[in-house]
């Protein structure tokens, strides 16, 4: 189950983020996007409707989305972010298919024996973790072949 546009935008109103027709026109493109979205995918669908929008009004309401945990950010082999409406909420990673762009999401990562080790050796206080894997998928595989 991912989240809807009515989550999206109560968790918004919760927080004071006040919801311009602009922002609402993002989250409508995001919350009915299967694909990842980079931010100028985003501006595309969005600037004919509100030719004023801003890149920075994307990137703005992508940096609030991904603090609140209501998106995927992806990071793509060609260095850039891709975003994703978030469909588990629990912590989980993705693996990518760097040929096609599907991502997969899996949640059993075993990190903590890593973090503990890295937090003694060099004294960080650990956080969180993020990980992707980059691969060829299995249809992209045969594809190959
Ligand atoms: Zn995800
Ligand atoms: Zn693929
Ligand atoms: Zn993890």
């Amino acid at each position: 189950m991912g989240f809807t546009d009515k989550k999206l935008l109560s968790v918004l109103k919760k927080h004071g983020y006040k919801l311009t027709p602009q922002r609402r026109a993002v989250l409508k493109v995001l919350s009915s996007s299967q694909e990842h979205l980079t931010p100028a995918d985003i501006f595309e669908k969005v600037q004919p409707e509100y030719p004023g929008i801003g890149l920075v009004t994307i990137y703005r309401l992508l940096q609030i989305l991904t603090e609140f945990g209501l998106i995927c950010e992806i990071h793509a082999n060609d260095n850039s972010r891709r975003y994703l409406i978030r469909r588990q909420p629990e912590h989980h990673h993705h693996l990518i298919c760097s040929s096609c762009g599907t991502v997969v999401d899996f949640t059993d990562c075993d990190l903590s024996g890593l973090g503990k080790r890295l937090s003694r050796e060099t004294g960080f206080e650990i956080e969180t973790h993020l990980l992707e894997f980059v691969g060829l998928c299995r249809s992209c595989q045969k594809e190959a072949t």
